[in-house]
């Protein structure tokens, strides 16, 4: 279920052809440089090109490659990929935490979180489970458990909000690959459910999303997320 290199260069953003195209040139370069001729302002040039882009492509590569696979995990679909998006990309959803394009199910289908929840996710993953997350991480992690549940095929706002909730306990243990993470995984959605649920818009929250509601996936536990 991890992302293969082919699919992972073809899922490259902009600047990820930019630090291949400077490091092509850097090699190109080099070699007429050994071969006798100068070259010296276009090697300097290739290097302050690559250096920065090939940078932030492994930055967005490696977290993208991290949230796709457990996104495929999650749903059992091993063409679901989750992206971080560019700033061009964000324009159309404004205002948007996350949003999801959902097809057909084994189509492909893509989930998109915004640059700075990409940050705080890959900032909180790379704490310990019991380290304090801030509110950011709370809600990144919330935004992606969201946009997966949507992957997954569920389309109605308010059943996947309360679905996330209750899976993101697991979606952690997922991520982090320990208990100890799967219970800061519940910790943070009882804080959603706590601090933010209530002021979510009308449409992504129900009143059967309680203990015992009709939306509560363990009715019968007592416990809630
Ligand atoms: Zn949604």
């Amino acid at each position: 279920m991890t992302p293969g290199l082919f699919e992972t260069v073809s899922q490259f953003p902009w600047y990820g052809w930019l630090a291949v195209a400077s490091g092509l040139g850097l090699v190109g370069y080099t070699i007429a440089h050994l071969s006798g001729r100068w070259h010296g302002f276009a090697i300097a040039g290739c290097l302050l090109l690559a250096a920065p882009t090939s940078w932030f492509t492994y930055r967005n590569v490696s977290i993208e490659r991290r949230m796709t696979e457990v996104a495929r995990r999650f749903t059992g679909d091993p063409t679901v990929w989750v992206n971080c998006a560019g700033m061009f990309d964000e324009l159309p959803h404004l205002g948007k935490a996350g949003w999801a394009q959902v097809v057909d199910p084994g189509t492909g289908a893509e989930a998109h979180l915004k640059a700075e929840q990409c940050d705080a996710l890959r900032s909180w993953l790379g704490g310990s489970p019991s380290s304090a997350a801030s509110f950011d991480e709370m809600l990144a992690l919330h935004v992606y458990v969201h946009e997966i549940v949507h992957l997954s095929g569920v389309l109605d706002e308010a059943q996947t909000d309360c679905t996330a909730m209750q899976r993101t306990a697991e979606v952690a243990r997922l991520f982090g690959g320990s208990d100890a993470w799967r219970t800061a995984g519940a910790a943070l959605a009882a804080r959603y459910f706590a601090e933010v649920y209530p002021r979510m818009p009308d449409a992504y929250r129900s009143t059967e999303c309680r203990p015992g509601g009709r939306l509560d996936r363990t009715p019968a536990d007592g416990r809630f997320p």
